[in-house]
């Protein structure tokens, strides 16, 4: 395979740039970030860890258990000590000499010494941006602690923190707007995802099983050293691809019905989201009318796709071709202003168009600023995914457009030309073999 997996290492992300920006802003706050528990299925079964976002973002260490607590003046890392008995186990720790060396911190320590050092960190400063109960009873509990230490020494000493903040009021802004090497690690994952989708729709065929395409995603991101997927496969065949979060994957596929594949990658934790729909077999041209009114809805959107635009605006040009769609399909009534007014449309297109996309598949950020919709920036990624559903059971539409579910979906990078479509070299056919032969 000659492929995205073979290449050299992406260059290492500016993490210390991040926390300087971090530190800019925090003034009389700080930011503690804990990592996310292992999760553990029966007796002592470790699934595969995946690091916390946010601490991921900030420091690029991956190891489970650790803290960061960032102040405007110093970083400290918290972190599992080396432990030659679980090390044999579970692999080998950096531990805290490498945490302090590797990850820009200023000082490092034990995670059990967390609560003692909290205190003394944490001591000066009136906020503290931090997400309670997020499976980490330790950080709680020191948190805890903090706060009623705050409470007994603010009287005298007239400096103590008394409240709690979301982290993300630091954090989500930065995150939406992609440096280099962010949007390195989502062009890597969109191409494994494209050549991993060329190999799924290779599949299709009448009698095949949705778990037989779900399985190939799995194989191709992985063969390709993703380390998975961004999120469960959806494979909807029939009816199925009507159901948005669909994931049983356990149908076969059916002559003349469409299979709706929403798959993605997740690479060095940066994911791809994408969606095709394709015909099985020989789908009836009533059926493929569906098809070319989705792909119309998303060219219209990816046209509104620039700096200056806003995910309102592409999420409007989406919809008055799906729209205009179900009108000529007789789905709902016309003319088109007042069907866009109304809530009929709804039950066909039930989603809006866009969310954004990075170390999370919805990953944070706010779509409006001041009540309005927030203009579109250069380095800011988002997925773009119209789609036409219409439920098996619906009295409207014509017996053979029921249970047809269809989705394209691509993800796009503003830039200052314009968007970069960086999943736009897997074609939007309908046809699967239009993908194998690009
Ligand atoms: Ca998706």
């Amino acid at each position: 395979m000659t492929d995205a997996g073979d290449r050299s290492p992406l260059s290492a992300a500016p993490h210390a740039s991040r926390l300087r920006a971090v530190q800019q802003r925090l003034d009389n706050a700080a930011l503690v970030l804990a990592a996310a528990p292992e999760v553990r299925i029966g007796a002592d079964t470790e699934l595969r860890y995946v690091v916390d976002s946010e601490l991921y973002y900030l420091t690029g260490y991956t190891e489970p258990d650790a803290v960061l607590v960032v102040t405007a003046t110093a970083i400290t890392l918290f972190v599992r000590p080396r432990d030659e008995k679980s090390e044999l186990w579970s692999g080998v720790r950096g531990g805290v000499e490498a945490a302090q060396r590797r990850y820009h911190a200023d000082a490092a320590f034990p995670v059990v010494e967390l609560t003692q050092q909290l205190p003394l960190l944490l001591g000066d400063v009136d906020t503290i941006h931090a997400r309670l109960r997020g499976g980490r009873a330790d950080v709680d509990a020191a948190l805890e602690d903090v706060l009623a230490a705050g409470r007994r020494n603010r009287p005298r000493t007239g400096r103590a923190p008394f409240r709690i903040a979301d982290p993300g009021v630091l954090l989500d802004e930065l995150r939406l707007r992609k440096d280099e090497s962010e949007i390195a690690r989502i062009r890597r994952a969109a191409e494994i995802s494209i050549a991993t989708f060329r190999e799924a729709a290779s599949l299709i065929r009448t009698g095949i099983g949705e778990w037989q395409i779900e399985a190939a995603l799995q194989s191709g991101f992985r063969s390709r050293r993703a380390s998975g997927e961004a999120f469960p496969s959806i494979v909807g065949s029939g009816v199925n691809g009507t159901v948005l979060h669909y994931v049983t994957n356990n149908d076969e596929l059916r002559e003349g019905d469409f299979v709706l594949i929403d798959a993605g990658a997740r690479y060095e934790m940066y994911c791809a989201d994408i969606t095709r729909t394709y015909a099985v077999g020989r789908v009836s041209p009533e059926r493929m009318a569906l098809h070319d009114i989705v792909r119309s809805a998303h060219a219209a959107a990816v046209a509104m796709s620039r700096a200056g635009s806003t995910i309102d605006a592409i999420d409007a040009a989406a919809k008055r071709v799906l729209v205009q769609g179900m009108i000529d399909l007789d789905l709902v009534d016309g003319p088109l202003d007042n069907a866009l007014a109304g809530d009929a449309y709804k039950r066909y297109y039930p989603h809006r168009t866009s969310h954004w996309l990075g170390l999370d598949v919805h990953d944070v950020g706010v779509y409006v600023a001041d009540c309005s919709a927030r203009p579109l920036e250069v380095g800011m990624v988002f997925t773009i995914e119209p789609g036409l559903y219409i439920p098996a059971d619906d009295e409207r539409a014509r017996p053979a457009l029921r249970g047809t579910g269809i989705r394209l979906e691509d993800d796009v990078l503003i830039t200052a030309h314009g968007a970069d479509v960086l999943t736009a070299a897997l074609p939007l056919d309908a046809d699967p073999t239009v993908a194998l032969s690009w």
